[in-house]
């Protein structure tokens, strides 16, 4: 037992000790980020002056905690008064100068610079960024749920072309032979879908029904964009009718870069030359276009709440991939792939890590976290196709669509949707599939004893 002065010495440190620490992203909600970004073309740093609209919804607020990141971060301020940095591993840390009630909203005001130490990446005329927006700027990586607004000036030399989030609203001249390119996001947005790129990039555009696609060339290299994007057309028509919305106003860009990227942003995706190639002699056989168009509406549109939930993004964009060669090729087509499907998951069940789709936890590998919420999701949604039917399916996809769009989801919004569609009750096989039961046994580590 503790003498009675350590027990008054552990209350006198308790009394005077900071509130409890937040976790990153906790108690508070970003209402919008505001970026005056100069990228250097060259090298890949960035030095910016950013601010941050947040709204507390946490008791007493005192802090905001970022996702951290490599960039050295200055001269913060709220309002007129300053605001402490502490940059950790585990965070970016903002000291309030005092503590602020839950539905008060405030700005963050700061500058950023360095060299980010992912999410960067450099083209042969210019460069580009995907999905760690959080290294060159301050946000919250791990909060798709927390969707805000985005103004992003980019400051870049006159006659570089960019690709931002939303529309461009203007390209105004500024001083020293540069140019700041005025992009605002069209609606809120998660944070890992904010990206931007710069540079000297060639592009055609094309008009349909459902909204305005550019093709654009990050390659250096005079690509034939207009062959190479030739499906692009036909699969904004299949996704728009399945989803029940056009693309949103701004359209939609498609950067065509080096190498084997495949990457969905908010408003443009990168598309590597090298999955292209590999698809030139098997049309069938396309896939990256549409995957990372498809997630225009389930992801980018309809986002995850949290992570656990990442399946409805990649396993219902999967599935669409596969619809879309239904359509396109034949149902011979479509059959091809749900055997692929069920070929992975029956590898994944070798594994013993035949997750439940919505299973919160540590994946010990991306290729297994993927066979989970990519193929397995696909597979689940083939299943659930088989068992509500043609009709009833489809409108319940579209109306899970439609009632989402630009916010976000967890499994049970998309078991509703399909469960009024259909008007059966769907617990039975979203329990087997989708929701963990707190008894998922982890597989035995190599080495311990497990239990
Ligand atoms: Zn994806």
């Amino acid at each position: 037992m503790p003498s009675l002065r350590i027990v008054l010495l552990a209350l006198a440190l308790a009394s005077t000790a900071p509130a409890a620490a937040q976790g990153v992203g906790e108690g508070f909600d970003v209402l919008a980020y505001d970026l005056d970004l100069r990228p250097d073309l060259e090298t890949g740093a960035v030095s910016a002056r950013q601010a941050i609209t947040f709204e507390a919804t946490g008791e007493s607020v005192d802090r905001l905690v970022f996702s951290p990141n490599a960039l050295t971060i200055s001269e913060a301020r709220l309002g007129d008064q300053p605001v402490r940095v502490l940059a950790t591993d585990t965070g970016i840390v903002f000291l309030l100068p005092q503590a602020l009630p839950p539905g008060e909203s405030a700005r963050l005001e700061f500058t950023l610079a360095g060299m980010p130490a992912r999410g960067v990446t450099l083209l042969p005329t210019g460069l580009s960024t995907g999905y760690f927006a959080c290294d060159w700027m301050v946000c919250l990586q791990d909060a798709p749920g927390d969707k805000a607004d985005l103004a992003l000036n980019l400051y870049l030399p006159a006659g570089a072309d960019s690709l931002g989030v939303g529309q461009l609203r203007e390209v105004a001249p500024v001083a020293g032979g540069m140019a700041v390119h005025r992009w605002h996001s069209d609606a809120p947005t998660s944070p890992y879908l904010i990206a931007f790129a710069a540079g000297h990039f060639p592009a055609i555009r094309a008009s349909t029904p459902y909204g305005e696609l550019r093709f654009v060339d990050g390659t250096g290299n005079q690509a034939d964009l207009a062959n190479l994007f030739a499906q692009t057309e036909d699969m904004v028509a299949f996704f728009s009718d399945r989803a029940g919305l056009p693309l949103p106003p701004s359209g939609y860009a498609q950067l065509l870069v080096p190498g084997d990227e495949a990457q969905e942003a908010a408003s443009f995706s990168l598309i590597g030359l090298d999955h292209l190639e590999a698809e030139a002699d098997n049309p069938a056989s396309a896939w990256v276009i549409a995957h990372e168009l498809a997630h225009q509406w389930w992801g980018n549109a309809v986002t995850t709440q949290t992570w656990a939930d990442f399946w409805l993004n990649e396993g219902i964009t999967t599935f669409m991939v596969a619809a879309w060669r239904e359509q396109a090729f034949g149902v011979q087509a479509y059959r091809d792939e749900v055997a692929r499907l069920e070929a992975r998951r029956a590898r994944l069940e070798e594994t013993g890590w035949d997750m439940p789709l919505a299973w919160p936890g540590r994946y010990p590998s991306l290729g297994v976290r993927r066979a989970v919420q990519y193929s397995k999701g696909a597979l689940f949604m083939v299943r659930l196709r088989e068992l509500v039917g043609e009709e009833a399916f489809w409108r319940g996809l579209r109306a899970y669509t439609q009632a989402h769009a630009g916010g976000t989801v967890t499994s049970r919004d998309f078991q509703a949707a399909i469960e009024a569609a259909s008007g059966r009750d769907l617990s039975a096989m979203f329990d087997e599939w989708v929701y963990p039961s707190g008894r998922q046994a982890l597989p035995p580590i190599p080495g311990s004893a497990g239990n």
